[in-house]
């Protein structure tokens, strides 16, 4: 069996290079060899906060694009040499939840997440996709390799935020923390035609591309509470629409308080701690207010990379911004991702491009 090298989570709280069986290719999958792996949040929460479980020498990484190693007897669309997008859900096209309209949860809840989850990531000199035709995408021409890498988790959970809390033109909204997921929340509201975007966030770097994005205001969530500053801006009618892509499980009290009667709140944030959810009974309209609550994975897939993919090449979404920390060649994959956990002031994503061999 052949080896590779891959840098992986070897418990909680730990992580290292690591030498293991390289991934088999069933009829259906590709393996691919990725070009760049960007790093996420979700690896720090995993890592550090045991947040998918004890897991043992798994490879990490959910982001980054690749080219095709090899490819099943049944894959149509792809061939070895093809550089692809890859996105952070890929999920059996062929369940039953796939066919309800919930692929990402296709084989249980939320197990459409399966790169360092249920089995390796990316961070390796090979990983495995299953259902090539239905999760890669071909990377579009001219696209570069850091553009490509935004395209597996921030720009779809961002905009998915957005679906999930409907906006609609001329809607006010309130996004809740502007690291790179509401960033790209802030720039999908404005591409839905929001008339104003409220963003809840005070770091320089990321306030000067949420503006760039079209954020009209901003508040602080250390300056008070979220729904005082929000209820005084939109004098006491609060918004239509709220995404939350930052903050714990009192933020969901915080936007049922910001929400008018009949609005809705997208949450795509990971929620580490806390058993329960507090809705406020009130505000709430006492259990008949229309306010609607959706949480939601990203929905990964071919179709949904190919055309938020075409929102880059034709210039609708410029992703540049979010990756502030470009780096080259694979050792410095442990530097970014402890770059991602110490988040500095200045940092928004950190990429490693993949153009030499790993040695360790
Ligand atoms: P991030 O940590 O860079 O950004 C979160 C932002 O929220 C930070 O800027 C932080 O300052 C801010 N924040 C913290 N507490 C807050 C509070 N109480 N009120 C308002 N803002 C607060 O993370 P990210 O990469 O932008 O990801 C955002 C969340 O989305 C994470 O929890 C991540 O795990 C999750 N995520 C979900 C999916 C999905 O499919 N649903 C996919 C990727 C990431
Ligand atoms: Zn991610």
């Amino acid at each position: 069996m052949a080896k590779m090298k891959g840098f992986a989570m070897l418990r909680i709280g730990e992580v290292g290079w690591i030498e293991k069986e390289a991934p088999e290719c069933g009829p259906l999958d590709a393996i691919c060899k990725p070009l760049a792996i960007a790093i996420c949040t979700s690896d720090v929460h995993t890592v550090w906060e045991g947040a998918v479980g004890p897991r043992e020498n798994m490879i990490l990484g959910h982001e980054g694009c690749a080219e095709v190693v090899a490819v099943g007897s049944e894959v149509k669309d792809f061939k070895p040499g093809d550089r692809v997008l890859v996105p952070a859900i890929t999920p059996d096209w062929n369940s039953l939840e796939a066919q309800a309209g919930y692929s990402m949860h296709s084989s249980g809840m939320l197990a459409g997440w399966k790169f360092s989850n249920f089995k390796d990531g990316l961070d390796s000199e090979l990983f495995h996709v299953n259902d090539a035709d239905g999760n890669l995408a071909h990377m579009p021409e001219g696209m570069t390799l850091e553009e490509a890498c935004m395209l597996s988790d921030m720009v779809p959970t961002g905009f998915h935020g957005v679906e999930l809390a409907d906006v609609q033109f001329g809607d006010t909204v309130l996004v809740i923390g502007i690291g790179p997921v509401g960033l790209m929340a802030v720039r999908g509201c404005a591409l839905r035609g929001a008339s104003r975007i409220i963003a809840v966030g005070t770091r320089k770097a990321c306030v000067d591309v949420a503006k760039q994005y079209g954020a009209t205001d901003f508040i602080s969530y250390k300056n008070g509470s979220i729904e005082d500053q929000v209820l005084a801006m939109t004098d006491g009618k609060g918004v239509d629409r709220v995404v939350i892509a930052g903050g714990t499980v009192e933020t969901f009290e915080s936007a049922v308080k910001s929400l008018k009667a009949g609005g809705k709140i997208g949450n795509v944030n990971y929620l580490g701690s806390g058993d329960y959810i507090t809705i406020p009974r009130v505000e709430w309209g006492v259990g008949m207010g229309h306010k609607n609550i959706c949480g939601g994975l990203m929905p990964g897939g071919r179709l949904r990379m190919e055309k938020l993919g075409s929102l880059i090449t034709n210039g609708q979404v410029d992703v540049k911004p979010l990756c502030t920390h470009v780096f080259h060649g694979w050792k410095h994959i442990p530097e970014a991702l402890q770059l991602m956990k110490d988040k500095p002031a200045d940092l928004i994503k950190p990429v490693v491009i993949l153009d030499d061999e790993i040695k360790f």
